[in-house]
């Protein structure tokens, strides 16, 4: 094994250690999904991950995303998800490599995503991001238009509305505003039943949205490392 996948390796078993400990204190039965933000780290690093068992990678920027998902040897064996933030221009690209975009925030975007998985073929997974910061300056549609626009996005022959996602406010414990996330996740359900996912959770807060029911955690540094100078 190689430093760096020995490296990896250990990290990854911290995380799915703090994972299964607050999957524990929460009194849940199922296990979140992991989704390893590879951003900023070569190919070879989601390689060395594919090997680990990971199943599931994150990307945040449209070139460095479409340029190593392309390379990997084994792309089948990964779910690819999107969770930056997504110019309208770059949605035909994102549609072609993405199995999932969790940064939906806006009707324009989800149309032009529609657009791009139809050209390429395919039906992409989609979060509705929800700002819960009252700045909304972490990104996503503020909660009273999240309904508007999971009813467009479900209205889309080419996405699939599968949940909501959201980043934690930079001010402030991230506890209650993943417990506000729940609640607009369980509301949502009440109109579109698939809408099953909750994206939310980072290295510093995993726990925190294990708590409140995330299905689908995004950690990048708790396992990478801090970012390399090439990003
Ligand atoms: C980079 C990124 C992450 C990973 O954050 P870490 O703090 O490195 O775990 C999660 N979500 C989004 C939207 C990101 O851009």
């Amino acid at each position: 094994m190689s430093p760096r996948e020995a490296e990896l390796a250990e990290r990854l078993a911290a995380v799915r250690a703090r994972m299964e400990d607050a999957r524990v204190a929460a009194g849940r039965d199922d296990t979140p999904t992991l989704v390893v933000v590879t951003k900023f780290f070569p190919g070879s690093d989601v390689e060395l991950l594919t090997g680990l068992g990971v199943t599931d990678i994150g990307e945040s920027r449209d070139q460095e995303a479409a340029e190593k998902v392309a390379a990997l040897a084994r792309r089948e064996a990964l779910t690819v998800h999107f969770v930056g933030q997504v110019q309208s221009k770059k949605a035909g690209s994102v549609a072609r490599y993405a199995d999932v975009v969790h940064s939906v925030d806006r009707a324009k975007l989800a149309q032009a995503l529609d657009r791009g998985a139809e050209r390429a073929g395919r039906v992409l997974d989609v979060l509705v991001q929800v700002g819960l910061d009252t700045a909304g300056e972490r990104g996503g549609v503020a909660p009273a238009d999240l309904p508007g626009l999971a009813a467009t996005v479900a209205g889309l022959e080419h996405l699939r509305l599968r949940g909501v996602m959201a980043v934690a406010p930079r001010e402030g414990p991230p506890r209650p505003a993943f417990a506000r996330l729940r609640e607009l996740a369980e509301a949502l359900r009440v109109e579109h039943p698939g809408a099953t996912w909750m994206s939310a959770g980072m290295s510093a807060d995993l726990e925190d949205a294990v708590a409140e029911g995330a299905t689908h955690l995004r950690v990048g540094t708790a396992i990478l490392g801090t970012r390399q100078s090439h990003g």
